[in-house]
């Protein structure tokens, strides 16, 4: 049976996009008779407050949004994320790194991204292990995954075929912080693996994560989801939406609005309605195919 999911972060109020994000997910699980789980991303425990994860739920409910099984928050969830960082290490996969965000823009070496960003240029890669010993009594370190050199490829249920080459456009990336707190990578990949996870809708902005997750699924030998990524809702003149957009959180949109009322308006500028007619996300189910949903992003006016 199909597993998809809703994994939101409550770092602050659910607003337009993640009631989208979550919209379509419910969608692609249920028109294909499965369940949803959900799992409350709170790894960063400054910016997640329980008092969001309660509104989130309340949210969830209220948008008729109902999940069919939990897993554990990821906060809880932290000796779980460091034995497989361990397991990782004893295959020689991760190594510790003391460079900062400075050293790394300043290094010499940095190469740099197709998009401009710095790539991480492997300072601590091949430090002997005596260097690793003298460094470590001083400081704590964040850990690095070991990135091969090749081509990670997988199509993408929305957006077709996907490629990139994680050595040139990512480098070794962070699986655990030096504050110890656990990348999203690495807790993201672990959580959908133990749930079982086989089908991750989420915004467009997370295909490039994608690569990297997929290293992790092939190191940790499991199968991976189909990928569904979807576009982002943006302003009517473009600009994309983002928290900061006070008016599109829930707090004030479950003023202006019924549930029906901003499911019908998602639905339909979504492609999946032909109206902008109130409606249920249980009424959407039957009609729900991917191929109705545009791969450009979505301008959308409230
Ligand atoms: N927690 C992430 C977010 O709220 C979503 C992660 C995912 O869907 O993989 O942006």
């Amino acid at each position: 049976m199909e597993l998809g999911r809703f994994a939101p972060t409550p770092s602050g109020r659910m607003h337009l996009g993640n009631v989208f994000s979550a919209l379509m997910a419910w969608l692609s699980a249920k028109s294909a008779g499965g369940e949803v789980l959900l799992r409350i991303e709170d790894l960063d425990t400054v910016r997640c407050t329980a008092q969001n994860t309660a509104l989130l739920r309340d949210d969830l409910r209220w948008l008729g949004l109902r999940w069919d099984r939990e897993q554990p928050c990821q906060s809880s969830q932290g000796a779980r994320y460091a034995a497989i960082l361990e397991e990782l290490r004893q295959r020689g996969l991760v190594y510790p790194c003391w460079c900062s965000r400075a050293d790394i823009e300043h290094a010499a070496n940095a190469p740099h991204a197709s998009d401009g960003h710095t790539v991480y240029p492997g300072t601590c890669r091949a430090l002997s292990e005596e260097e690793r010993a003298e460094r470590m009594a001083k400081k704590t370190p964040l850990w690095r995954l070991r990135v091969p050199d090749g081509t990670v490829s997988f199509t993408d249920g929305h957006f077709g075929p996907y490629r990139e080459n994680l050595a040139v456009e990512c480098g070794d990336f962070i699986l655990r912080r030096a504050d110890g707190i656990f990348a999203y990578q690495l807790a993201v990949v672990a959580d959908d693996i133990a749930a079982g996870v086989t089908q991750v809708v989420r915004g467009r902005d997370l295909l490039p994560s994608t690569p990297r997750q997929l290293l992790l699924y092939r190191l940790l030998d499991a199968a991976p989801p189909q990928y569904y990524h979807i576009p982002l809702l943006t302003a009517p003149d473009g600009r994309r939406l983002s928290k900061r957009d006070r008016d599109l959180d829930l707090g004030l949109l479950r003023q202006r609005f019924t549930a029906e009322e901003l499911i019908g308006r998602l639905a339909h500028a979504a492609g999946l309605t032909d109206t902008d007619r109130p409606c249920t996300a249980e009424a959407l189910i039957p009609a729900f195919s991917w191929d109705k949903v545009p791969r450009e992003d979505i301008a959308i006016h409230l």
